[in-house]
């Protein structure tokens, strides 16, 4: 536990999607709070006019909220906090960059693009790696600035870098991290448009929010040393920072869209349980230290700290998410897998059919251990839903031989005999049969399986018999006779 109360933010910006990176640092921003009772503070960040795509602020909080991850304060919503929005703040950063200029420590720039490009390109023959502004405007005399300013000439501000000491940025993850200041570019911090950019946006709000620890991806920590400039420009104090590993494909190239997916939104779209994605999403980069690898949000709440977050990359394994929705819905009580079977169904082919709490909660329980998905209750475990259209060829080869007719025709006649038959009584009939033609039960219950399935695999043939009634089995060996015979 740290002393203070920490604020901390998940500060996106809208995509149009919210990626498994994102969802990660929101979690570890939300389980920090969680675990130092501090607060947790949504904010869009959306000051990049250039990138607006509609609807995308919506989808990321409805994402957010899908994972439970909701913030502490913020502007009322719905009877819950909505998120600080960047664009409806531009005023705050306008005064905020005015407050710099007279403090020489941001100036108007005129520069025209064809200037920067000619610059640029200079800078890369003189072998530069990245290109830097070469201070033009600073120059420019208080008068020259204002009548610019009055003939509405396109500009920018710009942070006025100081040559001078090392940057240094003391992180809670990767330890001392220093940058020479002659690297550090003039950055633009209002742009043509009037709107932030990120950097100052992002600082000023870290600022005005009381934001004590900024955590965030490994990505932006190129951009951190300007922006400990600007705290240091406008007098602030410097807030903790700590940035997350990258996540990494298993190759060990960074997550790409190109070799599997990286939105959330695909992630629930698939089924996954939200308790498997935030479960799996911790593991990313963090770890108790304790070879636990399931965990409940209450759990990682509990257990979650900065200290054991690791610096290299985190391999985002599919299969350990896989394991991990399989274990997770292993752990869910009946009653919720009955819910979330039900929404299958709805909208499924068999939504116009009924079946009873019972009847699916028996067919969850046979299936359970088979499945890492709730729709593979139906994929899999089709038959409970509909009697077998087809049957699997290579079992069909295998199993069906010119006698099992009779015997299936036997098996039928005993089973009709039974008085609301439970699997043993099933397994004693067949086992009766068996012993009438001298023949091993296998010769029985391949194909008494292929009959009722349809396919070779699955639960118990007795649970399956059992689950789906002595009617629905004596019909499904007529029809299957009829068939195959
Ligand atoms: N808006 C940035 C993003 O999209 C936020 C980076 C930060 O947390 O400072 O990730």
């Amino acid at each position: 536990m740290i002393h203070c109360k920490p604020r901390v933010r998940f500060a996106p910006s809208p995509t149009g999607y919210l990626h498994v990176g994102g969802l990660r640092t929101a979690l570890y921003n939300y389980l920090f709070a969680k675990r130092n009772e501090g607060t947790f503070v949504l904010r869009i960040e959306d000051t990049d006019r250039n990138r607006f795509v509609e609807g995308a602020v919506e989808s990321l909080i409805e994402t957010l909220d899908w994972a439970g991850l909701k913030p502490d304060e913020g502007p009322a919503a719905g009877g819950s906090y909505g998120p600080y929005v960047q664009s409806q703040r531009l005023n705050i950063y306008n005064k905020h960059s005015q407050k710099l200029i007279e403090d020489h420590k941001a100036y108007y720039c005129f520069c025209s693009s064809e200037r920067l490009e000619i610059l640029r390109k200079e800078q890369q023959q003189a072998g530069a790696s990245q290109m830097k502004y070469d201070k033009h405007c600073l120059s420019l005399s208080a008068d020259q600035i204002h009548n610019k300013l009055q003939a509405g000439e396109n500009c920018v501000i710009r942070l006025n870098v100081q040559s001078g000491e090392k940057v240094i940025v003391e992180d809670l993850i990767r330890g001392r991290v220093e940058f020479d200041p002659e690297t550090i570019d003039d950055q633009v911090l209002i742009k043509s448009d009037g709107y932030p950019t990120y950097h100052l946006a992002n600082v000023v709000d870290d600022h005005l929010m009381e934001i004590t620890h900024v955590i965030r991806g490994e990505e932006w920590l190129p951009s951190t040393p300007k922006h400990v400039l600007l705290y240091q420009y406008f007098g602030w104090e410097i807030p903790k920072f700590a940035h997350l590993p990258l996540l990494l494909n298993s190759d060990r190239s960074k997550l790409s869209k190109r070799q599997g997916d990286v939105a959330v939104e695909d992630y629930i779209a698939k089924g996954y349980f939200k308790e498997a994605l935030i479960n799996f999403v911790a593991l990313l980069g963090w770890s108790a230290g304790d070879n636990q690898e399931f965990y409940y949000l209450d759990e990682l709440i509990d257990k979650f700290s900065l200290e054991r977050v690791q610096k290299s990359g985190a391999v985002f394994n599919i299969e350990k998410l896989n394991w991990l929705n399989f274990e997770h819905l292993q752990r869910k009580d009946s009653n919720e897998l009955v819910s979330l079977l039900r929404t299958e169904i709805s909208k499924s082919k068999y939504m116009n059919k009924s079946f009873s709490d019972d009847y699916l909660s028996r067919v969850i329980n046979a299936m359970k251990e088979r499945v890492n998905f709730v729709h593979e209750f139906l994929a899999n475990g089709f038959y409970f839903f509909e009697a077998p259209i087809e049957f699997e060829e290579k079992a069909r080869e295998k199993n069906w031989k010119a006698d099992t007719p009779v015997y299936l025709g036997k098996l039928k006649i005993e089973f009709a005999s039974l008085e609301n038959p439970v699997k043993e009584d099933y397994e004693t009939a067949l086992g009766k049969v068996a012993e009438e033609f001298e023949i091993g039960k296998g010769k029985l219950i391949h194909p008494l399986r292929l009959v009722v399935s349809g396919v070779s695999g699955g639960p118990g043939v007795y649970d399956i018999l059992e689950i789906l009634g002595k009617n629905e089995v004596i019909k499904r060996i007529e029809t299957a006779l009829q068939k195959l015979s």
